[in-house]
């Protein structure tokens, strides 16, 4: 006769195969689960739809990887990889290695992390630049470091938003425009590292413009035993970069996992060599250290790695192919409209696909971009256009106040016919 506990067991036995089965029919392994299966009682409810319970209204992303916008949705081979990583628990620090072993071999780099983004790179980066120049343990980040190396070199062009990321683990920067001053803020023997944002050069020939090309920062700071992390995080593709960067010398490369790489949005990679890779690995979660609020769940570690097979699945012809295979769709809707001209640019660094630019003149079409933008944001899903419509140029993107600029890469299927009808509607106003 049968315990109470073992008839519990039991019971929670089947409802685990009852759930395993409906989740493996829902992500296409109904075949291999099919012993499972037989055991399986009716199977449960689909998922509710959480955006419509909680009243969170949906959209169609044709602006871009925007953090704002939740950035990219992942592709069905990625978001299979992670439910049924979802069904089981593993330890963590062996699918940290696995994963980075084998995101390392595929990368053709030394070592590689999944990070919480690329953001949360930057910070494991500098947490291991900061052992690495003063032998101490992730323990000591930010708060014992006072007299300690803690400079990270920059030049002044590279200045941005992430410096937080080092700055949390009590770093602070040392701003550079020449190579006098780069020379000299390499001798003064503070520098832990050296940061080069990637895109800065989208805005070449502006006023600002940083002085000091890739070879030549990293001939320099290598003279002087200073690592040297580059911020890629948007700039993938082309599909090369994810090798690129490494293979010219960089100790340490961050990329967004959640960009064009379309893995989890909480994702991202560190890259590098091994030696500051398993430093980094210190620092990561779930050990104590600056990276332990940055935390990688295994779903993500999986799906970040997936995504890297995409990726890899695809040649840079078949990627940016369907990228203009889209903004054709939305020139065909729009290209008779009176005053109407279609331009497609690919930024040089950062973004670098197939943007449509809707050039218009208000006096013959009769409507205003800001119009336009408030017609599509009013349609059920709600569009939202790349934010440099309207704007003067701006990261690579020649558009100014009568310029819509639609970025069709993170568009689901069909969607460009959709944003293109309401587009023609908006500019014909019969939105
Ligand atoms: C998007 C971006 C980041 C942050 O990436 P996350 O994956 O969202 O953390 C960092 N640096 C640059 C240059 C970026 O474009």
């Amino acid at each position: 006769m049968q315990t109470p506990e073992v008839r519990a067991g039991l019971l929670s036995r089947r409802r685990f195969f009852q759930w395993t089965s409906s989740l493996a029919a829902t992500v296409g392994l109904a075949p291999a689960m099919s012993s499972a299966r037989a055991l399986a009682e009716p199977t449960l409810p689909e998922g509710e739809d959480y955006y419509d319970k909680l009243g969170v209204t949906k959209i169609i992303n044709a602006a871009g990887t925007y953090t704002m916008f939740t950035a990219a949705c992942m592709p069905p081979s990625v978001l299979a990889a992670v439910q049924k990583a979802a069904l089981h628990p593993v330890r963590l620090h062996d699918l940290q290695q696995k994963s980075g072993e084998y995101i390392a071999k595929k990368l053709q780099c030394e070592g590689a992390i999944v990070t919480s983004g690329a953001s949360g790179a930057i910070s494991l980066a500098t947490a291991a630049c900061m052992q690495h120049a003063n032998n101490i343990s992730p323990l000591a980040m930010p708060q014992a470091i006072d007299g300690m190396k803690n400079q990270v070199i920059v030049q002044k062009a590279h200045r941005y938003g992430y410096d937080h990321a080092m700055f949390l683990c009590g770093a602070r920067v040392t701003e550079v425009v020449t190579m006098d001053d780069y020379k000299r803020a390499c001798d003064a023997g503070n520098a832990i590292m050296t940061n080069f944002f990637n895109a800065a050069e989208e805005e070449d020939g502006l006023p600002g413009t940083a002085q000091i090309g890739r070879e030549e920062w990293l001939r320099v700071a290598h003279d002087h035993g200073i690592p040297c992390h580059i911020d890629a995080a948007a700039d993938m593709p082309p599909i090369s970069n994810l090798w690129k960067y490494t293979g010219m010398g960089f100790d340490l490369v961050a990329f967004s996992g959640g960009k064009g790489m379309r893995g989890p949005q909480n994702a991202g990679l560190l890259l590098g060599k091994k030696e500051l890779i398993d430093l980094a690995n210190q620092n990561n979660n779930p050990g104590d250290g600056v990276g332990r609020g940055m935390k990688v769940a295994k779903e993500q570690v999986v799906g970040m790695v997936a995504a890297v097979d995409w990726v890899l699945s695809h040649t840079e012809e078949s990627m940016q192919g369907d990228y203009q295979k889209r903004v054709d769709v939305i020139v065909k809707q729009v290209k008779d409209i009176p005053s109407v001209k279609t331009e497609t640019v690919v930024p040089k660094i950062a973004n670098h696909v197939p943007h449509l630019l809707i050039r218009f003149d208000p006096a013959a079409t009769g409507t205003t971009t800001k119009e336009i933008v408030a017609a599509l944001r009013a349609q059920t899903p709600s569009i939202e256009l790349n934010p440099n419509t309207g704007r003067k140029p701006n990261q690579g993107i020649p558009s100014d106040a009568n310029t819509l600029v639609v970025g069709v890469w993170m568009l689901q299927p069909g969607e460009d016919e959709i944003v293109g009808k309401h587009i023609r509607a908006a500019l014909t106003k019969k939105a």
